[in-house]
């Protein structure tokens, strides 16, 4: 059904310089704000970084809206102090991700970004705030426009294309037309506000929300320390003074500094008041768990808690539906695809839901390095909407695996190359030949296959 409708200049509400315009998921809108581009990327973690550098490269004209005033995601906004999926999980010197996201890797390394401290080897870890700069420079150097402290509440579209997207900012709402969309908003809301067919899982994966404590002493390494911890959460718990946690993970900053992933929080992160209760009930859960840590680990004796994520971090929310669905049975038994325009390398993690505190079981059988098929990111039904990152198309077990960092940033670049080649050559995203965009990830050093 048509919904793109300007239907009147406000001049005749006797209001200047808006329009009203008929929202896909909400009836009619103010406009204030006009844009337009070649490709628009909503969202700006791992994924919509990778995917606009990507795009704008190919010289896409490309609009990158975040709802923050910064971009990295929950890596940045949660606490998430690392990347995983980058290398082998089966050989850890082995990379399985290469072109941009090893170029913010890179760009890290030159601004002192890089964590070198003694740390899980799996992990290839940062500190949030150079991820910030790191994200800054290379979008900006890109060509890509960043708008930051807009958030998209809407989508314009006209049969299977989305002709614009609505986001609210300071002056009212904006309104964004492109060519090409890329979902990279976790909860993949572009797909969800054009209508586009999405799976939850009634066991959704928890939510934590990370902290970093100051003022350690001890000459504990990562490895003696996180058993310490868990040692007192289980103890605690046994006893009946700890709330619900996972873990606890520790990453380990510098002299001093740790971050902890160890609150477990459940519900809906797409439930506005679910997600409230969350923030609400961290807060308090963290420095519970926090005072626990200081009354039975010596190392914390004199420490403090430093700063928790903006936010509370969201694993799992909305999957979008694609061309095809990539299942736990793809990555477990590493089938190829002839379309494979990245590699994945994570265990199936899946947070349980279930009221189980401490480590969960999922890195005893990691899978090999496994290859994502480009009909994931085509977003069924719409023809110029791809989804990259979190809310790639995969079952709930296979987004245990897809999820992480390494590989939303991987994926986001093979969707930044797919939107740039279709607008280039002029084509729909599905009739873009993939030996072209094989090839063309390839050049820019993306590994599709060991
Ligand atoms: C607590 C926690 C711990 C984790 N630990 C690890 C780990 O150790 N290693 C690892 O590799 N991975 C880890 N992950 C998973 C991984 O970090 C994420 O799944 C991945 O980074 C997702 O990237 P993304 O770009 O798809 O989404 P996000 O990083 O969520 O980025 C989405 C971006 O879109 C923006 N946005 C959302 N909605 C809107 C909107 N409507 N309008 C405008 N902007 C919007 C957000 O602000 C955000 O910047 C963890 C995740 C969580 C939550």
């Amino acid at each position: 059904m048509p919904c793109l409708a300007v239907l009147n200049k406000l001049s005749c509400y006797g209001l200047r310089s808006q329009s009203i315009i008929r929202v896909q998921n909400s009836g009619p809108m103010n406009i204030s704000k006009r844009e337009s581009c070649d490709v628009l990327v909503c969202g700006g973690g791992s994924a919509g970084v990778a995917a606009a550098i990507a795009a704008a490269r190919l010289g896409a004209s490309t609009i990158l809206v975040e709802r923050y005033g910064f971009c990295g995601g929950v890596c940045v906004s949660s606490l998430v102090h690392t990347f995983d999926g980058l290398r082998n999980c089966r050989k850890y010197e082995q990379l399985v991700v290469g072109g941009i996201p090893l170029e913010v890797v890179e760009e890290l390394r030159r601004n002192g970004g890089l964590v070198t401290k003694d740390n899980p080897p799996e992990c290839l870890c940062f500190d949030p705030e150079r991820m910030k700069l790191a994200a800054d420079v290379l979008l900006c150097r890109a060509g890509v426009r960043l708008l930051y402290h807009l958030f998209v509440v809407g989508v314009v579209k006209e049969g299977p294309r989305v002709q614009s997207v609505v986001a609210a900012g300071k002056e009212g709402l904006w309104e964004i037309s492109a060519q090409h969309f890329i979902d990279a908003t976790g909860d993949g809301d572009v797909g969800y506000f054009a209508g586009a067919e999405y799976e939850k899982d009634p066991a959704m994966q928890t939510m934590s929300t990370h902290f970093r404590v100051g003022g350690l002493k001890g000459r504990s390494t990562w490895h003696q320390l996180e058993q310490a911890c868990r040692k007192a959460m289980d103890a605690a718990y046994a006893a009946g003074r700890a709330p619900k946690y996972g873990g606890p993970w520790i990453i380990r900053i510098r002299e001093g500094e740790a971050s902890f992933n160890c609150t477990r929080l459940y519900g809906d992160a797409t439930d506005t008041r679910q997600l409230t209760q969350a923030e609400i009930q961290a807060r308090q859960d963290l420095m519970g768990i926090w005072s626990i840590l200081r009354e039975s680990v010596p190392d914390f004796r004199d420490s403090f808690v430093l700063v928790s994520g903006v936010q509370v971090g969201v694993r799992e929310t909305r999957r979008l539906m694609g061309d095809y669905v990539i299942t736990a049975e793809d990555i477990e038994r590493n089938r190829p695809f002839e379309d494979a325009v990245a590699l994945g390398s994570w265990p199936i993690d899946i947070h349980p839901a279930n009221g189980e505190v401490g480590v969960h079981a999922h890195k005893e059988s990691p899978p090999e390095p496994y290859q994502i098929p480009e009909r994931a990111m085509l977003v069924r039904g719409l023809d110029n909407l791809l989804a990259v990152g979190r809310c790639l198309s995969s079952t709930h077990e296979a987004h245990g695996s897809t999820r992480v960092s390494g590989t939303a940033m991987a994926v986001g670049q093979a969707g930044g190359t797919l939107a740039g080649l279709a607008f280039t050559e002029g084509l729909r995203l599905r009739d873009v030949r993939i030996q072209m965009l094989q090839e063309r990830l390839l050049q820019d050093a993306v590994i599709l296959e060991l």
